[in-house]
């Protein structure tokens, strides 16, 4: 019987151990919160990557990717809201002087405080029971205060250009930006989406789990744009959309659950949002978000349309995006740049946004600790990783049994043979045992042996990976039995 993950840090020194992931600037002592991912880890993520990107852009006709910069117009921050409000609320224990979220707070049953968007919700949140993660005093903290989550930089050398612009805590608002950019390039027309995955940066205050919260990390996102009206049926097909998405890459359908946000939870201008969760294995509830899925309504458009009409204030203030107010929305706000003229109908609306936003990273994580477990083969353990073959950082390893009689050249021939194709791993080094246990625990689903009855007949033995079942393969079919195998 195979055993599942019980606690992260098996899965954390399993990654260290075979190269997926390692805490950043490790040889100067780390840098908190901050990882770097090796060479499997990084195959990994990026086959995580491609496949979001397959299913959410490559297979459909409904949609269109984006690569925006990092470092934006900074009222594009004012516009969104960020300026002014991308805060977490936090309170500092009086004991030990730790900041924590308000939100992260756990009490003496071990549930955390719900998780609030409005501050003012979260700042009622009654602390008399709450204990201190650091020192684990209990219900002394300070006021609750709001803690601004943005990066800050500054940009340009000259006095006339200098000003103060962020790291992006979302790739969302790239492609709110370049919606018309998209709409006049393309014969795209509503209902229609755009795809983006990168970097953001966000100075979490209380950073947990591995990969789970770190301070730079990944995001996948889609905006997609619809008429009023039809919104409401947009949200579910994402919903279901996306949730599919996990299931058919494997991840346990019993692991994950959707989770939808109470009213006194959602933004104000967001219509309903719902999260996909995952059962991790750590924190108290176990349960943690994966993605979440939001009707933004026609907000963030009508934002920049009330952005743009700031620049001259912008300037006015000395590029101060603070100190400036945003400008009224004007009146026919419906007809704004932003806008969308409907040709069929003949109308012009701001369209509603629905907005599926992942993280790489976390979704990254889920696919590890899903895939992990450990098993008992005759008398020794076994760690494998059980990955869906798509996400496999390598899908083949090629080994000569021993060193000697022509197998290297062979087990060479065919590893270069399909090199092109697949990622493939090379081996000849220990007992043929030793190596299948090492590709077990790196996920890759099929090893391929040359022996010494491949001199005679041109086959090969091709092992799987989770039952450990070997195959007779002729060297000739190789191709086609692992393209079938992989569903490549
Ligand atoms: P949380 O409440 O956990 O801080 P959030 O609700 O603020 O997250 P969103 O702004 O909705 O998160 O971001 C969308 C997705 O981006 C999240 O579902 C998560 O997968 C990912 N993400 C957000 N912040 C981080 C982070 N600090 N580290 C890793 N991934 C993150």
């Amino acid at each position: 019987m195979a055993e599942t993950l019980k606690k992260l840090d098996d899965l954390v020194s399993l990654c260290k151990r075979r190269g997926f992931i390692f805490q950043s600037s490790d040889i100067y002592g780390g840098l908190a919160s901050c990882y770097d991912y090796g060479p499997l880890g990084v195959e990994l993520k990026r086959n995580v990557k491609n496949a979001w990107w397959k299913s959410v852009v490559q297979m459909r006709d409904d949609m269109v990717g984006l690569d925006c910069s990092i470092l934006m117009h900074p009222l594009i921050w004012k516009a969104s809201g960020h300026v002014d409000k991308f805060a977490d609320l936090i309170v500092e224990c009086k004991k030990c002087n730790t900041r924590t979220r308000v939100d992260h707070l756990e009490g003496h049953e071990g549930e955390e405080t719900t998780h609030h968007e409005k501050p003012e919700v979260a700042a009622r949140e009654d602390l008399s029971d709450k204990i201190c993660p650091a020192c684990e005093t209990v219900g002394q903290f300070t006021e609750p205060m709001p803690f601004k989550l943005m990066f800050e930089t500054r940009m340009g050398a000259n006095a006339d250009d200098s000003m103060k612009v962020y790291l992006r805590p979302e790739t969302a608002q790239g492609i709110f930006a370049n919606f018309s950019n998209v709409l006049n390039t393309t014969r795209i027309k509503i209902p229609f989406g755009i795809a983006q995955m990168g970097k953001s940066f966000r100075n979490e205050v209380t950073t947990k789990a591995f990969i789970f919260r770190t301070r730079e990390f990944e995001q996948m996102e889609i905006e997609f744009f619809c008429k009023p009206g039809t919104d409401d049926q947009w949200w579910e097909h994402w919903k279901e959309q996306r949730m599919k998405w996990y299931i058919d890459l494997g991840i346990q359908p019993g692991n994950l659950r959707f989770r939808p946000h109470a009213d006194d939870e959602l933004a104000h201008y967001a219509k309903a949002c719902v999260d996909i969760e995952y059962k991790f294995p750590f924190g108290q509830g176990d349960w943690q978000e994966l993605e979440g899925i939001a009707n933004r309504t026609d907000y963030d458009l009508r934002q920049h349309q009330r952005g743009i009409r700031s620049i001259t204030k912008w300037f006015e203030n000395k590029r101060d995006t603070e100190k400036t107010p945003l400008a009224d929305e004007h009146t026919d706000w419906h007809k704004g740049p932003l806008s969308y003229f409907d040709d069929e109908n003949r109308e012009r609306y701001i369209p509603y946004v629905i907005e599926p936003s992942a993280g790489a990273d976390r979704g990254t994580l889920a696919f590890l600790v899903d895939a992990y477990a450990e098993e008992e083969v005759r008398g020794e353990k076994r760690n494998l990783l059980r990955f869906h073959p798509s996400l496999a950082p390598v899908k083949v390893a090629v080994f000569p049994l021993v060193k000697k009689d022509g197998m290297p050249e062979k087990a060479r021939a065919i590893y270069n043979d399909l090199r092109g194709r697949m990622t493939c791993f090379y081996d000849e080094k220990s007992a043929v045992g030793r190596r299948y246990r090492r590709q077990d625990e790196a996920g890759t689903p099929f090893c391929i042996t040359v022996d010494g009855q491949t001199a005679e007949d041109n086959t090969v033995t091709v092992r799987e990976r989770d039952s450990m079942n070997q195959d007779r393969v002729h060297c000739d079919q190789i191709k086609n039995y692992l393209q079938e195998k992989l569903d490549m």
